[in-house]
């Protein structure tokens, strides 16, 4: 995750900078080194075959695994390279801090919980329009339920203005030169917002494929967004995003009849890496097929409102109960 683009540096520096030479593979093979310079040395594969690659070290150190041309950063086991930390340095400081933002997540889906609120937080890589469909959602539905957004950019709070001109109270969190929302950031930022009971709250992390894919916010759902004037290959080259998101919303579908975009091909390439994902196809500027989007929605705050309700009821029933039986000792 984020210890590749340096979302986990402030981590990596507290614990003391001791650099760590020992190398595993995806393989189960490990190698360690502590001198700088350059060598080359063999890695050897559950096949049997066996292939050897220079290393030159200059404090940092670049470890790849080249298989048929390619120069692969993600076979080992933290999925990626960062100059200067070992694979087992990169797996524990991802781990450190993904587990410090499971906490959070778990308090905000608490939160969310107890009032009904179904919260989705929306992924895609940058300009596939999340904020024109946010703005044409809450127009659509704010007459019946109450919505609420937190907006997630680097800079800026252009976003959040378009929001609140629809009347929506809106959250603006700026990331700096993080790449993604956390569940910590959400936490304060749904603190601000007072959330409505049964209402809706949609989540637009950062413009990113990459990092947002690891981070839980507490959401009910990711849904991930792909305009057609991206390539329809991105399910494959991002499949990490693509797994974790529930749905996927193809947008900008009227472009279609300029564009060499095939439909069909981006859903098989969903499909493949999540076979549970499920597909809309829409058009956040015309409104096409938006209709499905918000039945989608629709589901999703009955789903929140039952759950609160039944909780409710739970504990009015508890309660109940307990009173009945103070009652009855003190009769
Ligand atoms: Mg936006």
């Amino acid at each position: 995750m984020c210890t590749v683009c340096g979302c986990g540096e402030a981590e990596a520096g507290a614990e003391g900078g001791q650099q760590e030479n020992l190398h595993h593979h995806a393989d189960g093979t490990a190698h360690s080194h502590a001198d700088a310079g350059e060598h080359s040395h063999q890695h050897r594969h559950a096949d049997g075959t066996a292939h050897s690659h220079p290393h030159r070290h200059a404090g940092e150190h670049d470890h790849s695994h080249e298989v048929a041309g390619v120069l692969n950063y993600g076979a080992g086991p933290a999925g990626g390279h960062a100059p200067g930390l070992s694979q087992e340095r990169m797996v524990r400081i991802e781990r450190d801090i993904l587990s410090r933002n499971n906490e959070f997540a778990q308090a905000n889906r608490r939160r969310f919980a107890d009032r009904g609120v179904f919260a989705v937080n929306l992924v895609s890589s940058p300009g596939s329009g999340k904020t024109t469909l946010l703005v044409r959602t809450i127009e659509a539905i704010k007459g019946r339920t109450a919505v609420t957004v937190i907006e997630g950019d680097q800079q800026t709070s252009v976003d959040a203005e378009r929001i609140r001109a629809t009347g929506a109270p809106a959250v603006q969190v700026n990331t700096g030169k993080g790449c993604h929302l956390d569940a910590h950031m959400v936490g304060h930022a749904a603190e601000r917002l007072k959330l409505a009971e049964d209402s809706l709250l949609l989540i637009e992390n950062v413009g990113n494929l990459v990092c947002p894919a690891e981070f839980d916010l507490g959401e009910a759902h990711k849904v991930v967004i792909l305009s057609v004037t991206e390539g329809e290959d991105k399910p494959l080259k991002y499949p990490n995003m693509f797994r974790a998101a529930d749905l996927m919303l193809i947008n900008k579908v009227d472009l279609l009849p300029y564009l060499s975009f095939d439909v069909g091909r981006c859903m098989e390439y969903a499909k493949r890496v999540n076979p549970d994902i499920e597909v809309i196809q829409l058009s956040a500027t015309t409104g096409a097929g938006t209709e499905h989007w918000l039945a989608w929605l629709d589901k999703g705050l009955a789903r929140a409102r039952d759950e609160r309700v039944r909780t409710v009821e739970n504990l009015r029933r508890r309660v109940a109960e307990l009173e009945a039986r103070l009652a009855a000792r003190s009769g």
